[in-house]
């Protein structure tokens, strides 16, 4: 316990992440204090530019948050109310909660037990007449397979969107060689800026983005009370904006995205070659299509013991997560709103059982990394 005390081990450490940046980011956020420029500010502007530069798409729409993103991406199609949507069973609530708030029927599918991520075969198979779209998730920092994605979403006449709050930054190369950022690749990605996630800042935000310049028009639009110019109103819509404080924030800190994903995927690698040789342990599939940028590193225990070890660490002090422990459509909010009638699908329901986070930040050290993994390592020992 002494050893963990001193180590001080974080699920997320943003304290420290925060004291490197300091400096650069109090100087920001007293800028934007003394402008008075708090909501659609130039810091607002910019941050919009340069993340439409770093993902290379043509539109990036900032707004409130992931959940906001996630609801004025699904606003922006032409879908009607119960019109069916494909999502995955093993996810954050909001990819659900969204689908089911518009009216729209949300369709649970299970998702492919090495990746967490649902495949092109799973969203083909729970394909009916009244589906219009697929909501895939990129989990935990990897790609969905997005290139047969795609396919069977053109040959069904399919929305995508892509729920890429746990992802941004990753890679996914296509089979002719070129690759594109995640949330891209869909007609419309969403993503989230909670301070936990790998683009956080601090406080709520989001952000849309999209290659379709009349697609992104009807976001920004719908972000903004559906405003076709000022105080006149096309289209119902809502009000989800980014504040400039958070703006500029989330700017000095996307010009270190890639060194962060960098850290993360270090700790990774620690974690891959420590557990390599533990039988009980599944350690988490990287799909050669994708780059990972680990928002978790997650962990399969296969032989039962997986609550048992979480009690381990935390009597050791080191702490841990499980994501996700319940299906989707074991919530009660979700039997009714349901389009598929589920008892079970047994990939989630076994992931719900087997899966525990460890922690995954940029600031994680060797000493710290070696603690955790001959903590883990003690228990199977
Ligand atoms: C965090 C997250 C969201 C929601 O983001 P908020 O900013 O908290 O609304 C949606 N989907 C996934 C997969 C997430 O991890």
């Amino acid at each position: 316990m002494s050893e963990t005390k001193q180590l001080n081990i974080q699920m997320v450490d943003l304290k420290t992440q925060y004291e490197k940046l300091q400096p650069e980011i109090d100087a920001a956020v007293l800028e934007v204090l003394r402008s008075c420029a708090y909501i659609n500010g130039p810091k607002v502007r910019d941050f919009q530019a340069h993340m439409e530069r770093y993902l290379d798409v043509k539109r990036v729409i900032p707004c409130a948050n992931g959940t906001d993103a996630l609801q004025i991406a699904l606003m922006a199609t032409d879908m009607q109310p119960g019109d069916e949507v494909i999502v995955p069973a093993f996810t954050y609530v909001s990819t659900a909660e969204v689908i089911a708030l518009l009216g729209f029927r949300p369709v649970m599918v299970d998702v492919d037990p090495d990746t967490f991520n649902v495949t092109a075969d799973i969203i083909e198979a729970a394909m009916t007449p009244k589906t219009k779209g697929v909501v895939p998730v990129n989990l935990f920092g990897q790609s969905c397979d997005m290139e047969p994605i795609m396919a069977v979403a053109e040959k069904h006449g399919l929305w995508v969107i892509e729920d890429n709050a746990q992802a941004i930054g990753a890679d996914y190369t296509f089979a002719d060689g070129h690759s594109q950022k995640t949330g891209t690749i869909g007609h419309i990605g969403c993503t989230s800026f909670y301070p936990s996630k790998n683009l956080g800042a601090y406080g709520d935000g989001g952000a849309i983005y999209t290659n379709d310049e009349e697609l992104g028009e009807r976001l920004h639009k719908i972000a903004n009370h559906g405003q076709t110019k000022r105080y006149y109103h096309g289209m119902v819509g809502v009000n989800s904006r980014l504040d400039s404080v958070q703006a500029a924030i989330l700017d000095i800190k996307l010009a270190k995205l890639d060194e962060y994903a960098a850290a993360r995927r270090k700790a990774a690698d620690y974690y891959d070659e420590a557990f390599a040789e533990v039988a009980a342990l599944k350690t988490p599939a990287r799909d050669p299509k994708s780059s990972h940028v680990f928002h978790q590193y997650t962990l399969q225990v296969l032989d039962g013991s997986r609550d048992r070890l979480q009690e381990h660490l935390n009597t050791a002090g080191i702490p841990s997560m499980i994501y996700y422990p319940v299906p989707l459509y074991k919530q009660e909010a979700y039997k009714t709103a349901m389009a598929n009638e589920i008892t079970e699908l047994p990939v989630t329901e076994e992931l719900c059982q087997r899966v525990i986070s460890l922690p995954m930040h940029t600031e994680l050290n060797e000493a710290m990394l070696e603690h955790i993994t001959q903590t883990v390592k003690s228990f199977f020992a």
